[in-house]
């Protein structure tokens, strides 16, 4: 039996935003491997092996799914939104890379919808013209590099999207992102924080950046900075197609 791993988004959370592509390699599946509320959203059945793992052990969980899809199993990695984003695809390839024998893995990335986007569709089309997403963890990056893009992205008048903007372990990230949005881009610009998008909880709240407050973000929330032509339609949020 040839074994293989797929590496898959299952959106932001709303089952009918999960690909038909997705939905076929899992109904195909020997193993599910991922974090636990990602695996926690896959349907138990009977020759299906779940293997839910706590959050910061990509590497682990990579490579695990590399050794069992040498032993003829069928893999599927799942990520919530898209795999590529932030997310477990470049975490399968860095084991991959470490570990050269699994080079010929049969390996596919299966994208999904990821979370700016579908924040951007619920919101209006606020990503409508040039925008950059950048994730405000600083695990994997030094905060002077975070900083750094930020006020390169905001100089470029570039709209943005903000992943894992404030967890209870860094409280004081968001903070400093919103201190340097103010000096770059003023008090005006608008800025929408979308909560559990797609999900029955979802929350929505756009304000300009002189009202917008650390406690407005958490891990559920994506934030999207508007560049300097977004403004308000009715009640929804758009940036034009053209600079200004
Ligand atoms: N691969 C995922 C991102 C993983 S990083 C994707 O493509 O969407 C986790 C971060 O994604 C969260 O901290 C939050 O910023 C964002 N996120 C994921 N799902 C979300 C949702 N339903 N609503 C709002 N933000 C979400």
């Amino acid at each position: 039996m040839t074994g293989w791993v797929a590496i898959a988004g299952l959106g932001p959370g709303n089952d009918a935003l999960i690909t038909p592509e997705v939905t076929e390699t899992l109904a195909q599946a020997t193993d599910i491997i991922g974090y636990i509320p990602y695996v926690a959203r896959i349907a138990p059945r009977a020759g299906l092996n779940l293997h839910p793992t706590d959050n910061r052990v990509e590497l682990d969980r990579a490579l695990h799914a590399l050794q069992l899809a040498a032993q003829g199993a069928r893999v599927v990695v799942v990520s919530s939104g898209d795999p590529g984003v932030f997310a477990m695809a470049s975490a399968v390839f860095e084991a991959v890379e470490a570990h050269p024998e699994y080079t010929d893995t049969d390996l596919r990335v299966l994208p999904g919808i990821t979370a700016m986007l579908a924040a951007a569709a619920a919101a209006g089309a606020p990503l409508g013209h040039d925008f950059c997403a950048i994730n405000l963890s600083d695990n994997l990056k030094p905060w002077e590099v975070i900083e750094h893009r930020l006020r390169m992205a905001a100089r470029g008048d570039f709209a943005m999207a903000f992943y894992n903007p404030r967890s209870k372990s860094r409280p004081h990230g968001f903070e400093k992102t919103l201190k340097v949005l103010r000096e770059e881009c003023g008090p005006d610009r608008l800025i929408t924080f979308a909560r559990a998008v797609s999900k029955p909880d979802q929350k929505l709240v756009t304000v300009p950046l002189a009202d917008a407050t650390p406690e407005m973000a958490d891990m559920q929330t994506v934030v999207i900075v508007g560049n300097s032509t977004t403004k308000f339609v009715g009640r929804y949020v758009y940036t034009p197609r053209s600079a200004s």
